[in-house]
């Protein structure tokens, strides 16, 4: 091998900007020492500056890994400052800055000259590496910066002290090869810099230019897994990580990744924001490895190199087990847990261990999907769902009937609608007194069989706020319903915290 790669993940911060998938700090804790136990060398945590939950989330994360810890944030020194102050508890803290390097964003976005961004890069590092030694510096839209000024710039911030500089694709507009010629010239005319490659996926471009850069002398990527992200995503985790594996007898690179826990890391990444890949998504999609054709499947019982070339076992995707049931204790579901990626607290592992054996009256076996998704959907205990009913047909006038308690207190309402999800939803605004607006609703079974569990992630919008909801029962009027009330649960949180910032 020729060299290493550092694996940056950002699956926490840019991953977190996409549509539907932001999360808890408790689900960024769960999430990052998964990746922890991936093997990538840095976590980046979160934008402290952003708000209050943002600072608390990127906190929660340092104090809990042992890989490097990133916190983004502006070349403002308040910026900087809330980013050091949540990196406190860090391992191995690590300041993230950026500024925008192409005049289209110099002029219209910050409106201020090149050498004004120079300065304020330059001051940015200075400041950062007063509270730790290692400080990125990202030139956001490198790739349509003119090449010269972009030169000055990572020349000036590595001198100035940056131990990485990244150069990104903000907006997913670079070819491989320009965006690999980049880099071998910034190699060169930047000696001893190390430089990283940050990719967005607008044209399918992301690895293919992510790879383009390695191959050019970046020797840090950053990725997200399943390639969640700002628009169409950033480089996915795992098809860098394996086009480094598969094809290593022409690139010569290497990550400190283990590739067996990639599966494991895509599930738990899915079920906590309830968005799971499409089918056909490279290495971690439901038929990455599925052969349908009769030639093919002829082929890889013969040999499965015919047809294969990667193993569904290098990335840990195997058959799911049947685990557990009515008599399972705390002791087997804390094993099944751990060999699904999640290290739970006492407390809540015997939380969820009340919920299998709850969710196992209702159906006979209890998989590795289902505990996944036990453990992600949490009842929202502020706005909780007491009961229902509803009367529907496709003959007769929908009725349902809605309870739920809001902070302790209880209210029920009523209403008529076009079938039973219509008529509860509307019923639950009548107890509550809202006029809620529902912008997307999505159902899938999360195993088969008729009395699979069904999972529901609801957005709504009240008021300002936007939020989503994620539920799951073997029930999936109820699931909609613990959808709907736990989005509303976190659009009152996103206000409050609004109005605190
Ligand atoms: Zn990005």
């Amino acid at each position: 091998m020729n060299g290493r790669v550092t694996v940056f993940d950002t699956t926490l911060r840019d991953g977190e900007q996409s549509p539907g998938c932001s999360m808890t700090p408790v689900e960024k804790v769960r999430l990052a020492r998964q990746l922890d136990h991936l093997g990538v060398d840095v976590v980046e945590a979160g934008f402290p500056a952003a708000s209050p939950g943002e600072r608390e989330s990127v906190r929660a994360v340092a104090a809990e890994v042992s890989c490097s810890v990133a916190a983004l944030c502006r070349t403002r020194e308040e910026d900087i400052r809330h980013a050091a102050a949540a990196l406190a508890d860090a391992a191995r803290p690590r300041i993230h800055t950026f500024i925008a390097t192409s005049d289209l964003h110099l002029a219209h976005k910050l409106r201020i000259s090149r050498d004004e961004a120079l300065r304020q890069a330059v001051a940015a590092v200075r400041f950062a590496l007063t509270f730790f030694p290692d400080v990125e510096f990202s030139a956001e839209d490198a790739s349509r910066s003119d090449y010269g000024f972009l030169r000055d710039v990572v020349a000036a911030v590595h001198e100035a002290g940056a131990t990485t500089v990244n150069v990104p694709d903000t907006v997913g507009y670079a070819l491989p090869e320009e965006y690999g010629a980049t880099f071998s010239r910034l190699a060169r005319d930047v000696p001893g810099v190390t430089l990283s490659a940050h990719c967005h996926d607008d044209l399918g471009l992301a690895v293919a230019n992510s790879i383009a850069a390695v191959r050019n002398g970046a020797r840090q990527v950053e990725v997200t897994i399943n390639g969640v992200g700002e628009r169409a995503g950033n480089t996915s985790l795992e098809e860098f990580v394996m086009a480094l594996k598969v094809r290593g007898e022409l690139l010569s690179l290497a990550t400190g990744v283990k590739t067996e826990e990639i599966v494991r890391t895509s599930h738990l990444l899915s079920s906590i924001t309830g968005i799971w890949p499409q089918p056909n998504k490279a290495v971690v999609g439901r038929n990455a490895f599925a052969h349908e054709a009769g030639i093919h499947q002829h082929g890889v019982l013969a040999n499965p190199l015919t047809y294969e070339i990667m193993t569904p076992a290098s990335v840990g995707a195997s058959e799911s087990h049947l685990v557990l049931g009515k008599h399972s204790g705390k002791h087997a579901v804390e094993a099944r847990l751990r060999g699904l990626g999640l290290y739970l607290s006492k407390d809540e592992v015997e939380s969820v261990t009340a919920r299998v054996k709850e969710l196992a009256d209702r159906k006979k076996f209890v998989w590795d999907e289902d505990l996944l998704t036990l453990v992600s959907c949490v009842p929202d205990r502020r706005v909780r769902l007491v009961r229902y009913q509803v009367l529907s047909g496709n003959d007769l006038m929908t009725m349902a009937t809605v309870e739920v308690e809001v902070d302790g207190d209880r209210r029920s309402g009523s209403s008529t609608g076009n079938g039973p999800l219509d008529a509860t939803l509307k019923a639950c605004d009548a107890a509550l007194g809202l006029d809620v607006e529902l912008l997307e609703l999505t159902t899938r079974a999360v195993t088969g069989g008729k009395d699979a569990l069904a999972e529901v992630v609801v957005k709504v919008r009240h008021g300002e706020a936007e939020a989503t909801g994620h539920a799951a029962s073997t029930d999936s009027i109820e699931a909609a319903l613990k959808s709907y009330l736990s989005a509303l649960g976190a659009a009152r949180t996103s206000a409050l915290e609004a109005a605190a910032a």
